[in-house]
Formats: structure tokens, sequence, C-alpha cells
């Protein structure tokens, strides 16, 4: 191998290590509020969904509950073909819950950065059309992001710079999702393991919520917590008790 192409490998491996580390730092993830307060951020990802989102927020309501759905491009296009999925969405804004961008494809993406990009805008702007059918307005962003399956490698930080969300939400996840074959209690035992204030809680948009939400908010509002979301100018938001870290 010649010389000046030796050099020039070494070269490239220099430039892909910086980049790397300029990278890392401008990770945006946050897992939690920074507060003092007894405040949780409840979260359901993978909707929306006409039935399961419904019954949650049934249930929420009786809580006076305000959480936050990440949702997929692919359900969330439904909204004009399907008229559960806008029912369904409408009351989540009407009610005060947050939307959050959970992918378009819920795909694994650490070799795609490209369609990553892609998918992260189009969700946000299939929301900003949501909210814009409910009379509201949302910008990019003040919209959080979660990425599918919580992925996170290095070139992440290539994707938050070229899309405007600046909150990518991590949080304690449990195995709800298993629904029956975790079960009620041990679903209940894995959030209740890992309370801390301001912790941001990982669920998902299935049936089997109505299962283990009641007697989880009933506990947790009987300890004194309250609940956060991302929805701006409301009693809610997450800024009326601190700031965003990890
Ligand atoms: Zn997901």
């Amino acid at each position: 191998m010649k010389k000046s192409v030796k050099i020039s490998i070494v070269l490239i491996m220099l430039v892909g290590f910086i980049f790397s580390i300029s990278s890392y730092k401008s990770n945006r993830e946050v897992g939690k509020i920074i507060t003092k307060e007894k405040v949780l951020m409840l979260t359901f990802d993978d909707g929306p969904s006409a039935t399961d989102d419904w019954e949650i927020m049934n249930i929420l309501d009786q809580y006076d509950v305000k959480a936050t759905f990440f949702m997929t491009g692919v359900n969330l296009e439904k909204y004009d073909t399907d008229p559960g999925i806008k029912k369904v969405v409408d009351r989540m804004i009407k009610d005060g819950h947050s939307l959050g961008n959970h992918s378009y494809y819920h795909n694994k993406y650490i070799n795609n950065q490209t369609q990553l990009v892609k998918e992260l805008n189009d969700v946000n702007d299939l929301i900003k059309y949501v909210y814009e059918q409910n009379g509201q307005t949302i910008e990019s962003k003040d919209i959080p992001i979660r990425m599918p399956y919580l992925q996170y490698y290095r070139g992440l930080g290539y994707v938050q710079r070229k899309v405007k969300n600046p909150y990518w939400v991590r949080g304690y996840l449990g195995t709800d999702y298993l629904e029956e074959e975790t079960g009620k209690d041990k679903i209940l035992n894995q959030y209740y393991s890992h309370l801390s204030n301001g912790k941001i809680l990982v669920a998902h948009t299935r049936g089997y919520a109505k299962v283990w939400l009641p007697e989880f908010l009933e506990t947790l509002q009987s300890q004194g917590y309250k609940f956060a979301n991302f929805t701006q100018n409301s009693n809610s938001f997450y800024k009326n008790y601190g700031r965003l870290g990890s």
C-alpha cells in the first residue's frame, strides 16, 4: 500500500473519530425532569390505537392524569381514512395529552440515518397536521421524540442535528408490553421500584393497560405523585416542575 494511501486512511479514521465525539456531545436524550417535586411522566408508545388508547384515556380521565403518547407514522397516517383513529387522536389533543414522535416505521436505524431523518420529519408533519385539524399549532421543536426500542448509538448525534426536536425521551422501561406474561403485579412492581422525582416511565398502547393502570394511578396519587407531560400552557406542562435532563 502506498504511503499516501495509508496517510489518507489514518486521516479519514481521525475525522471519523472526532465526528463521533462531537456527535456524542450533541446528545439530547433525557430521562427525567430535574425537580425536587413528586412528579412523574407517564408515556405510552406505539399508538395511536382506536380501542386501546381510548380505554387508556378513560382510565387517565378518572384520575385526571395527563400523559404523552409516542406514535408511529404508520398508525397516525390513518387519521384521514380511519374515523376511529381520528376520534382517538382528536380526544388526546382536546384532553390535553401530548403527542410524541416514535418514527414512521418503527425499525432499527443504526445503518440508515438518512431514512431516520426523513421518517422523523414526516411524523413531525403528521403531528403538526392533526393539531391543525384541532385548531391548534405545534412546532417541530416542541414535539418530543422517542426512538423505537429506545435505540441509542453514536450516529444519532448526526440525526439529532438534522431534525428540530430538542428532546429525545428515554425513561424507565419494564416489560408491560408482554402483558399477561409479565402480569399485573410484576408490571406494578417494576415501576414502583424505579420511582424517583421527575422520572419518565415508558408504557405501551396495549389493551392490558386497563388491568394495571387503575391501581398504578391510585397508588401513586395516594403517595402524592403528580403527572406531567409536554403540553404547553397547561397545568401538566413539565416546565412547571423543572427542566429535562438525563
Ligand atoms: Zn415502540
